[in-house]
Formats: C-alpha cells, sequence, structure tokens
C-alpha cells in the first residue's frame, strides 16, 4: 500500500506519534480541555497594548464564550523599529485582565531564560513560528510544567514540526499543541499560505491537538472566517483569531486582527460546522 514519506520515517517520533499512544492528548488549562471534542477558541489582541482596552476586551471575549485569551508581550517583530511589545508590564496587564474576565492565559516566550518567570503569569506558554526550532528554548519550555503551544515555523516541514515536539515532550512535557499559522510560498496576496492539508495530515500522524490560527495564516482580516471554518471542518481541535477593539490602530498586525462584534458570529459558524462533523457523517 502507498504510504507518503511522513509515515515512512517516523521512528524518531516515539512521543508525539499516534501508534505509541492510543488515547488523544487533552490538555486541561482551568476549567477548559484542548483536545476533547469541543472547539476551543483562543482569542485577543496581537500585542498586549493597553490596560483598560485589555480588561474590556478580555470581558467581551468572555461573554462570546471565547475559552483563552492571548496577547504578545515579547513581540518577534521583523523590523528592529517596530512595537517590541509592553514586555513585563504587559504580562502583568494580561494576566490580571484573563483573571478579572475569568480567563486562562497565553502568551510567546521567545527566551528560555524567561520561561520560569512567564510561567508564573501566563497558563498556557506559546513558541512562535520564528522559534519553532530553537532548541534550548524548546528544551525549556518541556522543563516548564505548564502547556505549550507550537505553532509551526514558516518554512517548517511537518517532521520538522513533530520533531520540534518531540524536543518538548522528551524534555518532559506532554501538554503539547500543534498550531498551524501558515507557511511561505511564492503567493504574496497573502501574508503566509493556511496550509490546509497540514490538519487532517496531523490528525492522522500524532495524539496531539491541533489548533488553526487563520489570522496570521492570511494576514487578511476578511479571510480569516472562511479560513478558520475551513480548518475546523478538516478537523483542527480549535482556533486562535486576533481581535483588536480598534484594528485600524492597532500596533501590530491591525489589517488581520477582527473587530469584536465580527468574532461571536464566527464562533457560532464553526460550531455549527464542528458540530455537523460530529454527527457521524466524517469518519476521522
Ligand atoms: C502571534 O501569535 O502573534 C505571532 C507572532 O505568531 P507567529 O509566531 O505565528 O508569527
Ligand atoms: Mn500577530
Amino acid at each position: 500500500m502507498h504510504s507518503c514519506k511522513g509515515e515512512q520515517q517516523l521512528s524518531e517520533y516515539k512521543l508525539v506519534r499516534k501508534q505509541n499512544r492510543h488515547e488523544k492528548t487533552m490538555v486541561r488549562v482551568k476549567e477548559c480541555c484542548i483536545g476533547d471534542g469541543d472547539l476551543t477558541v483562543i482569542a485577543g489582541p496581537c500585542a498586549v497594548e493597553e490596560e483598560e482596552m485589555t480588561f474590556e476586551l478580555a470581558r467581551a471575549l468572555k461573554h462570546m464564550g471565547v475559552h483563552i485569551l492571548r496577547g504578545g508581550v515579547f513581540k518577534p517583530r521583523t523590523s528592529p523599529y517596530s512595537f517590541q511589545g509592553l514586555g513585563w508590564n504587559g504580562l502583568e496587564i494580561l494576566a490580571a485582565a484573563g483573571q478579572n474576565a475569568g480567563l486562562p492565559v497565553i502568551t510567546e516566550v521567545t527566551e528560555a531564560g524567561d520561561v520560569e518567570k512567564v510561567s508564573r503569569y501566563a497558563d498556557i506558554l506559546q513558541v512562535g513560528s520564528r522559534n519553532m526550532q530553537n532548541f534550548g528554548l524548546l528544551k525549556e519550555m518541556g522543563r516548564s510544567g505548564r502547556p505549550v503551544l507550537l505553532k509551526r515555523g514558516f518554512s517548517a516541514t511537518l517532521e520538522e514540526w513533530l520533531l520540534a515536539a518531540e524536543y518538548i515532550m522528551s524534555a518532559g512535557n506532554n501538554q503539547v499543541i500543534l498550531c498551524e499559522r501558515g507557511i511561505r510560498t511564492f503567493e504574496n496576496y497573502t501574508r503566509n499560505t493556511f496550509d490546509i492539508n497540514a490538519i487532517p495530515a496531523l490528525k492522522r500522524l500524532t495524539h496531539l491537538p491541533v489548533l488553526a490560527d487563520p489570522s496570521h495564516g492570511t494576514g487578511r482580516r476578511e479571510l480569516v472566517e472562511p479560513v478558520a471554518l475551513a480548518a475546523v471542518a478538516a478537523g483542527a481541535d480549535g482556533i486562535m483569531v486576533e481581535v483588536h477593539p480598534q484594528p485600524e490602530n492597532a500596533l501590530s498586525d491591525g489589517f488581520q486582527s477582527l473587530r469584536p462584534h465580527e468574532l461571536a458570529p464566527l464562533i457560532n459558524r464553526a460550531r455549527a460546522v464542528r458540530d455537523a462533523l460530529h454527527t457521524g457523517c466524517v469518519a476521522r
């Protein structure tokens, strides 16, 4: 029988490989559980900017049924002159806004030396696309005791991505979530090309939960919802979406951020897609 390359070269995926662990991994974060069959929604601004705005947005997101609040405070920007994030002050704002709204929080960590301190504030640690193969950071994430959301490097193959997850797991952390966020192709109408193939492929290869980030995957607000729905139809366990109350004034990624009122219908439609597929018509 024909089998693809990824499936032939799996001997090194000791811990991430589906065939080596029969139950799906579920990542529990406070009251929410990623990978339990319900759709997980993570939303929030690209970067934490201002205290009052973050508190208000967090409450609005909670009201819409969002499970986890996102917000970057150490921003890996292409240009050193772009907004770099609020750093530790931003992290305090994010954690307080999450607590106030009753939402767990996720933020990106860019330095291995920051993992322990960020772990005191954040419920989930994010490894960004640009750091997917920062092996020192991955090993430290493995020792963090916190769930880790591992984004796909924008030029990483599925194999490289799974082996990055293997680094975290082999360092002692089995709470790993994969997040497809688009890869770089020749196409430049969109910021990245969301790799829809990755979702069902990963579902075959690994027991880890798989999320989709259609914000970075498209870079265009008007494409976020259709790509989110496609990812859910393809089997994603959840979505991560950038939301900003005034995208036109956002300090980063405003062009791909939804306005809060645009998120609620997206969540409803994404749930409807998920429910339709769970009626048993689609085997997975
Ligand atoms: C982000 O989530 O804000 C981010 C920087 O994402 P990525 O690492 O996928 O570019
Ligand atoms: Mn962003």
